[in-house]
């Protein structure tokens, strides 16, 4: 029966008698953690609201009647559902990514990559790197690393030494053949990048990965920028960078070097050519003292003289040079020009702990011999024509300044002299303002004037990025602009950068638009997604084992500052393992799958809005292959009436009142306590990552799964599931909520039958060669032996390749068919039992509320082999296809001296045996007949061996 409502304002047909969110699921955005079909709704969460003329309502209690008016979306509904995430908020206490990710200018899952190189998977650990950065080769070498200054491990020991180990991957992806992404068809628009450093070549692959088509304008013979005519190649080795950039131009870029925008192409004409713009000139503008004598011969500024060593131009240089200022570039002249054979001096004018150099460049710039003169200014520099001296001024530090460090002051009278026949000024740098003002783009302090939010300068469909836009920074940040521009482009082409702005700014404003258009839905949760962290202190870390970082030895002071060889060697592979086993893997488990997440995300929740005292609980690790974290817990209650209601397990429960309200099992017991054969099943139905699956890797992600529908191959009744894969890795099964089971056990679950196969061909219960293998099948006399870990498919083909050859052909699989239904099942009262439930899982839940009885029953349930009774008979033979053995006519062993068995044989055979792997289920591809005869699809999840390829 259905009743008519008016819903949103239009009149809708609604089931009569059902909870009004089951209808509204199915149709439109309404949030809820506790409902699930087949419980009565509970309300707990109050996230489901909705607005009637009553009043505001849950939509999980609300029954539907004729004529009633509802609101799904009102301001009010939206503002109680937040406030409703923010309490539940308050008291969820966990990490849903790694802080590493976070602390990544461009957010990259350092967790998931980690992972993946713990496993050896390099190119894999490389291809997820690239859904956020470019270049790894390059910031595995010079990246500052924020996600080491942000590893938790700084509270255990030290930091993970993760650009060590992602130079590590990204060297062998280059080595063996870079991965290289598929570039969909060509949307036929076509932009214009000007210029060739991290963020140009950044901004012009996430284009080209989107579609567009795509041209670098660069100024200089070869691209790279800072990287190519900054940075010194004893950081970073001029053919790692070359590979690095190469692919990123083999995507399909097109690249014009020595053309520059403004002498050789004006942007007007770009603007014209091309469908939208974007910048990355960098900030190649060297600050001046503003001192007498910086315009002797002799004076140089950094990144001119770097420029012209790097590019091979002839660089005359005096026996003693004097290098002015603090950061990174100063390092690289000073280091620089000491190759080149100089004496060289660092003059600073703070004090050692305050130079915004990274530490470690100092440390190896005074391990090679430099000389650094702190607290110390020039004042002049004096000579007849060229530099002869340098006047210093000694400097006290005084207040913190608007940088938050302490402003140096001179000291009246301290002046001193030191010869010096070079001055290299290193003081900074920002860009050209008068271009950018040539071009009609608006700039302040050295920097293009851009929309926070779409990076768009101030003429339509120009977008900047890189040092352009943020002064002086790094490969990392530049980069992450460059691909947070190429989205806005792209927003921007689609005619959408507006509404995109708009819900970046304020997502609850536009849960609408965001969960009806895609653009919208993918730009908010990748450039704007909800965070939670907890507050870890060292004491949280107390029980975790203490365990040296990865360290490499550099090449000696003395040798390497002889030439322009790369410093730093890389971590062995040895060291690249063990050190990625010290990851504690902080992020959530379930960030891909967790719904308060995208709840929060969506509705723009907030940790913080209300404060107040959070409960702290124990992890129950207990159980061999599941995680309860209650402090994750929004006790939604979905676990607790699962395990009692429906598998009739009782695992977990309630513990304690009001807000101390936690799940657990019964009092004093653990989880792994626990008995039951649908544990697993709570960490399906948990919205939340409060009850995790252990997954059996040596780190376990979490990578964003793809769900692939097949089914399990536990037993007979072949119950449909998903195999949740990531880059060819069996992740782990899922239920299909709507499958004709509904559940998974945890047979399938834990035991991953799906994910196994024998490793190679037994003879005789012994591995040999395929050589030997393939020997055997065509030199012996044998019988064909089949086993139910075949398909139909496969089946058919061996019946008629046994035909056609006169082999003798059989199966491990004797007795009959099933008679029952599932229907005849599920409507039985009385059932007469003979199979074992633990055997077969799923039974138990068929058999809730069920009488098991020995006479009168309606139906019977044999363990096969065995015949039907008179009664509808569900026959459950062991193997996942033997009902489609049968119905092939293949049953029974025939007499034979040897056999060719595929799959597993339970039974023992007389003769000579060989036994070849039936392959992983996971890759094969058909249908298969279960055990109530339904015919169900099996899908390819990976690729895999087929045993048919020894007999094609
Ligand atoms: P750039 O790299 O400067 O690239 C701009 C490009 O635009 C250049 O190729 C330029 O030729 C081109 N261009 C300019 N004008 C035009 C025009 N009119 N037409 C066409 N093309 C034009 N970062 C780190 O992360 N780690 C480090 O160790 C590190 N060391 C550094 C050392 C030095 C000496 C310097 C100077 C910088 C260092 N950086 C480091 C910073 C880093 O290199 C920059 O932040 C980064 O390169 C900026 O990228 P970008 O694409 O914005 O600009």
């Amino acid at each position: 029966m259905m009743v008519k409502i008016i819903l949103n304002g239009k009149e809708t047909e609604v089931p009569d008698g059902k909870p009004l969110i089951e209808f509204l699921r199915e149709i439109t955005h309404v949030p809820g953690f506790c409902y699930t079909e087949e419980l009565d709704p509970y309300g707990s969460c109050r996230l489901c609201l909705v607005s009637t003329p009553r009043g505001v309502t849950t939509s999980c209690t609300l029954k539907p009647m004729e004529g009633l008016s509802v609101e799904t979306l009102t301001d009010e509904v939206v503002s109680m559902r937040k406030t409703a995430l923010e309490l539940i908020l308050s008291d969820h206490y966990g990490d849903c990514i790694g802080p590493c990710q976070d602390g990544c200018p461009a957010h990259s899952d350092v967790q998931g990559y980690l992972a993946l190189i713990a496993m050896g998977k390099y190119h894999e650990a490389v291809k997820l790197m690239k859904e956020k950065y470019i270049l790894p080769a390059v910031l595995g070498r010079v990246c500052p690393a924020f996600c080491e200054e942000a590893c938790r491990r700084n509270l255990v020991d030290e930091p993970l030494a993760i650009r060590q180990l992602k130079r590590f991957a990204a060297d062998y992806d280059l080595e063996h053949g870079p991965w290289i992404p598929e570039i969909p068809p060509s949307t036929g628009k076509r932009i214009a990048v000007v210029g060739g450093g991290p963020a140009g070549l950044a901004c012009a692959y996430y284009l080209r990965t989107m579609g567009h088509e795509v041209t670098i304008f660069e100024a200089m013979p070869e691209l790279g920028g800072m990287m190519r005519y900054g940075i010194p190649p004893y950081r970073l080795p001029r053919d790692v960078l070359d590979k690095d950039i190469a692919t990123v131009i083999e995507t399909g870029i097109e690249v014009k070097t020595n053309t520059a925008l403004g002498r050789d192409v004006t942007l007007d004409e770009l603007m014209e050519k091309y469908d939208a713009v974007f910048l990355g000139v960098g900030a190649w503008k060297s600050r001046r003292m503003g001192i007498p004598g910086e315009e002797l011969e002799g004076v140089m500024h950094g990144i001119e003289f770097l420029r012209m060593v790097n590019t091979g131009e002839e660089v005359k240089l005096g026996e003693r040079v004097i290098v002015v200022g603090g950061g990174n570039t100063a390092m690289d002249v000073a280091r620089t020009a000491l190759r080149l054979g100089a004496k060289v001096t660092v003059v600073y004018r703070r004090s050692k702990a305050e130079m915004p150099a990274n530490e470690r460049e100092v440390e190896e710039a005074i391990e090679e011999g430099i000389e650094f003169l702190f607290l110390t200014n020039p004042v002049r520099i004096l000579g007849d024509g060229k530099v002869e001296e340098v006047e210093l001024i000694k400097m006290r530090l005084g207040e913190p300044d608007a940088s938050g460090r302490r402003r140096p002051i001179p000291i009246e009278g301290s002046e001193f002299r030191v010869k010096a026949d070079n001055v290299i000024l290193a003081i900074g740098q920002y860009c050209d303002e008068e271009f950018l003002r040539s071009l009609g783009i608006e700039a302040k302090r050295g920097k293009a004037i851009v929309d926070d939010v779409t990076l768009q300068t101030n003429l339509p469909g120009v977008f900047a990025g890189g040092d352009l836009v943020l002064g002086p920074s790094t490969v990392i940040e530049s980069i992450a602009t460059g691909r947070r521009a190429a989205i806005m482009i792209d927003l921007y082409l689609k005619g959408k950068l507006e509404k995109a702005r708009e819900v970046l700014l304020e997502p609850e404003k536009h849960i609408e638009e965001v969960l009806n258009d895609e653009d919208l839905y993918r730009v908010l949760f990748d450039l704007r997604p909800y965070n939670h962290w907890k507050k870890a202190t060292e004491k949280d870390y107390e029980h975790v084992e203490r365990r040296p970082r990865a360290k490499v030895e550099l090449l000696d002071p003395e040798v390497r500052k002889q030439n322009f060889e790369e410093v730093e060697p890389p971590l062995t592979e040895e060291q690249v393992l063990e050190e990625a086993k010290r990851c504690m893997s902080c992020g959530c488990m379930e960030v891909f799958r967790c719904k308060l997440r995208e709840y929060a995300t969506l509705y723009n929740a907030r940790q913080d809005a209300f404060e107040g005292e959070g409960n702290r609980f124990e992890l129950d690790e207990s159980h061999p292959f599941v995680t309860l974290d209650n402090n994750k817990c929004v006790l939604c209650g979905q676990c607790v009436r699962f395990t009692h209601e429906v598998a009739g397990e009782g695992v977990v429960d309630y513990m304690f009142r009001g807000f101390k309200t936690m799940i657990s099992p019964p009092l004093g017991d653990t989880l792994g306590d626990a008995e039951g054969l649908f544990i697993g099943e709570m960490t399906d139905l948990c919205p939340v990552g409060a009850i995790t699956e252990k997954l059996p890797f040596l780190k376990p992600g979490p990578w964003k799964t793809t769900p692939v529908k097949t089914v399990c191959n536990g037993c007979s009744f072949a119950c449909e599931m998903n195999i949740e894969v990531y880059d060819g890795m069996l992740v782990r099964a899922s239920r299909v909520e709507e499958g004709w089971n509904g559940h998974l056990c945890d047979v399938c679950r834990f035991m991953r039958p799906w994910a196994e196969d024998l490793a190679g061909p037994l003879l005789n219960g012994e591995p040999v060669s395929w050589e030997e293998a393939r020997r055997f099948i065509a030199e012996r006399d044998y019988a064909l032996i089949l086993t139910p870990e075949l398909t139909n498919e496969e089946i058919a083909f061996f019946k008629e390749f046994a035909e056609k050859r006169g082999i003798p052909i059989g199966s491990t699989v004797e007795g009959g068919l099933s008679t029952a239904t599932f229907e005849d099942i599920r409507k039985a009262k009385r059932v007469l039992l003979k199979a074992d439930p633990e055997k077969y899982p799923l039974l138990k839940l068929l058999l809730k509320d069920k009488d098991v009885v020995e006479e009168d029953y309606e139906v019977a349930i044999l363990e096969g082999p065995a015949e039907p009774l008179e009664a509808p008979t569900l026959i459950l033979h062991e193997g996942v296809n033997a009902a489609g053995l049968i119905r092939a006519g293949i049953v029974g062993i025939p007499e034979s001296k040897a056999y060719v068995v595929i799959g597993r044989a339970e039974r023992e055979l007389d003769g000579d045996v060989l036994v070849l792997p039936a392959g992983l289920w996971a890759a094969k591809e058909g249908t298969i007949t279960n055990a109530f005869g339904m015919e169900l699809e099996v899908k390819k999840v990976v690729e895999g061996y087929s045993p048919l390829e020894l007999f094609s």
